[in-house]
């Protein structure tokens, strides 16, 4: 197994898919969302390098509280952005009977990238905005990469679960719910959608890194809201 960079572990993650989940979030990535609460994953010069070994014997150690519905997700950073070391660790998990998710932001559809997408059982996509210039102007990359994922998951008959980040002035109307459930309505292999709030608790974070909060004054999104809008969207998508 070759090395790949990491920026940390969480062995008793909760939120990125079903069930008691190992999260290992892979450093780097391409994107510089305006929004994005890990800035310090973006630099690919970070992290550290470890050996795939190292990261299954972590796997194996917490696999006694993954439970019957857990598992590994692969999150980051991008973690396609590293699709050889992604490939390999699905492959070893699933050989081991473990559940196997990606949290990925689509911005990598090489054909590594897809090989290594294909394998997971469960897809985490971000859908940044259903508009792809807003999307560009938001992220540094428009709708293109996370469409070719989601139409290959359908292929495949894959199971996504679609995450959608609200922010304030940005995201957070009927119109843009309206927009993503056309956008995302067609696809059978979409099993559930999140939307996330928007928080400024990454303002520490940039502070280290001597970078200014990349949308200043834009207040956290209103966590009552959100569960309105995502009741919305589910409404709509059903
Ligand atoms: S894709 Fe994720 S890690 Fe990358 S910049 Fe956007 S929010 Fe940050």
């Amino acid at each position: 197994m070759d090395n790949c960079r990491i920026h940390s572990i969480e062995t008793l993650g909760g939120v990125d898919g079903p069930g008691v989940r190992c999260v290992i979030f892979f450093q780097g990535c391409p994107l510089h969302c305006l929004y994005c609460q890990n800035p310090d994953t973006q630099s690919f010069a970070g992290g550290r390098e470890m050996a795939l070994a190292e990261l299954m014997h972590t796997i194996e150690r917490t696999r006694p509280y993954f439970g019957p519905g857990g598992g590994v997700t692969l999150s980051g950073g991008e973690p396609l952005a590293q699709p050889q070391a992604v490939a390999e660790l699905l492959k070893a998990c699933q050989a081991k009977g473990i559940h196997t998710a990606i949290d990925t932001s689509g911005v990598c559809v090489t054909a590594p990238a897809l090989e290594a997408a294909r394998l997971a059982d469960l897809l985490l996509l971000d859908i940044k905005h259903p508009d792809s210039e807003k999307c560009r102007a938001l992220t540094g990359s428009g709708l293109e990469g996370p469409l070719k994922l989601l139409q290959q998951a359908e292929e495949q008959h894959q199971a996504v679960w679609i995450r959608h980040v609200v922010v304030p002035g940005w995201s957070d109307t009927l119109e843009v719910m309206d927009a993503l459930a056309r956008l995302l309505k067609s696809y059978t292999c979409i099993q559930r959608v999140e939307l996330l709030p928007y928080h400024t608790m990454a303002a520490e974070k940039y502070q280290a890194l001597g970078r200014d909060l990349p949308l200043p004054g834009v207040p956290a999104a209103d966590p009552v809201h959100v569960r309105q809008l995502e009741v919305y969207l589910r409404e709509r998508l059903a």
